[in-house]
Formats: C-alpha cells, sequence, structure tokens
C-alpha cells in the first residue's frame, strides 16, 4: 500500500474529488496545499500587500510565517481542516479572487519555502497522506510512491465550474471563468520557482471526458500495479 500519494495540476481539474476519494479508500489523510496559498493570499491582500503590481515578497514571506497555520483532522467530514491562530478557514477562500490572490503569493519562492515544513510535515506520523497541489510530486513529497497528475481542457474545467456555480444558485459567467482559468495556469506553469507540471514519474491523466469513478479506478489500478 502506497504511504503518500500526490495529485498534482490545474483548477477544476477534480483533484480535490479524487483526491478525497483516495483517502477514504485507503484510510489516509488529506492535505488540501492550495488552501494554505488562498489563506496567505487573502491575508495578503486584506493586508493592503496585493494592491500595486510589484509585491513586496519579505513583507508576504513575514505576513505568512505570523498565521500561526495548523491541522486537525475532522472525522465527522473525514478531512483535514486548516487551522490559522486555531480556528479553522471557513469557505471565504473558495472563490475564483481568492484563487487568483493565491497564484500571485504562490510566485514568491520565500512563501514557498514558509510553507514548506508545515507540508512536509503532514507526512509525519500518519498512516499515510494524499496530497494535492501544483509541487506536491515535484518539491514536497519527491519520494511519494503514487504520483498523479490530472489535468483537464480550460473549456472542461471551466464548464464544470459553471455548472458548479449554477447548482449553487449563482450566476456564472462562461467566458470571464475561462479568461481567470487561463490566466492563472499560465502564472503558475511558468513560474521560476515549482511551476505547476507532472513529475517525471507521474501518471498524467486528462479527465477532460472521463468521470471521476473512471478518473479513479485508473488511479487504483496505477497505485497497485
Ligand atoms: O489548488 P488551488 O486552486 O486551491 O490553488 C490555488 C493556487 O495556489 C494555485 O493557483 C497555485 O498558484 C497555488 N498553489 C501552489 N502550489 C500548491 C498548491 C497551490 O502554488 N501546491
Amino acid at each position: 500500500t502506497p504511504k503518500i500519494i500526490t495529485i498534482d495540476g490545474p483548477s477544476g481539474a477534480g483533484k480535490g474529488t479524487v483526491a478525497y476519494r483516495l483517502a477514504e479508500y485507503f484510510g489516509f489523510e488529506l492535505l488540501d496545499s492550495g488552501a494554505l496559498y488562498r489563506i496567505v493570499g487573502l491575508m495578503a491582500f486584506k493586508n493592503g500587500l496585493l494592491d500595486g503590481t510589484d509585491i513586496d515578497e519579505q513583507k508576504v514571506a513575514k505576513l505568512t510565517k505570523s498565521l500561526n497555520l495548523s491541522f486537525r483532522p475532522n472525522t465527522a467530514t473525514k478531512t483535514v481542516e486548516i487551522l490559522v491562530d486555531n480556528t479553522p478557514l471557513t469557505d471565504d477562500i473558495r472563490n475564483e479572487i481568492v484563487g487568483g490572490y493565491a497564484s500571485r503569493v504562490a510566485l514568491l519562492p520565500s512563501v514557498r519555502t514558509a510553507l514548506f515544513d508545515l507540508q512536509k510535515n503532514m507526512a509525519k506520523d500518519r498512516a499515510g497522506l494524499v496530497a494535492d497541489g501544483r509541487d506536491m510530486g515535484t518539491v514536497i513529497f519527491p519520494d511519494a510512491s503514487v504520483k498523479v497528475f490530472l489535468t483537464a481542457s480550460a473549456k472542461a474545467r471551466a464548464d464544470r465550474r459553471v455548472l458548479q456555480l449554477q447548482m449553487a444558485g449563482k450566476v456564472a459567467d462562461y467566458e470571464a471563468i475561462l479568461a481567470d482559468i487561463i490566466e492563472r495556469d499560465e502564472r503558475d506553469e511558468n513560474r521560476a520557482v515549482a511551476p505547476s507540471r507532472p513529475a517525471v514519474d507521474a501518471l498524467v491523466i486528462d479527465s477532460s471526458d472521463k468521470s471521476v469513478d473512471v478518473v479513479f479506478d485508473e488511479i487504483l489500478t496505477f497505485a497497485q500495479g
């Protein structure tokens, strides 16, 4: 049985859902690394650190270290809550605006360094871990036994996002969503440090035309093969 499974790839490819199913299947815990960048991005915004185009890296790194981030498994939801000063994160971080802030602070090497140990330590003293993000297989857990890069076309991801918003009773502007997705992909894929890309030993899956069940089965076959 694998001890660490990494699921990297762009947002909307289905990483979260698949990570959750794998964690449940293997009895592992979850690391949603994107949430860490999202809370740093949101706090940086709230502190006025994202106002201009030039970001003061030292200030954002200092803010990151001051957040006092920690984890707490929630047995009821079978997820791992991320705590800021012992208070669980709320859904405030789950929108495209905060996703954009996250990808801006994620460019900063000292912010990534400030989050390194926290993520690395998640794997200690646990039965196993399913970690999702952009650099789980390449930087944080290069020794993971199972690595997946889950992607999908920008159009497929925008379609899914629109559907999610509509089901939540919200208005969805397809063109704006697609533009946001493409902009964030560009930033994540072309940055100098920890760019979003498959590890050399990753199974690459394009989920554009695949159901969650099919993706899950392909990963299980890969993990057990
Ligand atoms: O996965 P999620 O959409 O929540 O991630 C938000 C942003 O955080 C990404 O667009 C990316 O810029 C950044 N991120 C990262 N490395 C990770 C996870 C997320 O740079 N491991």
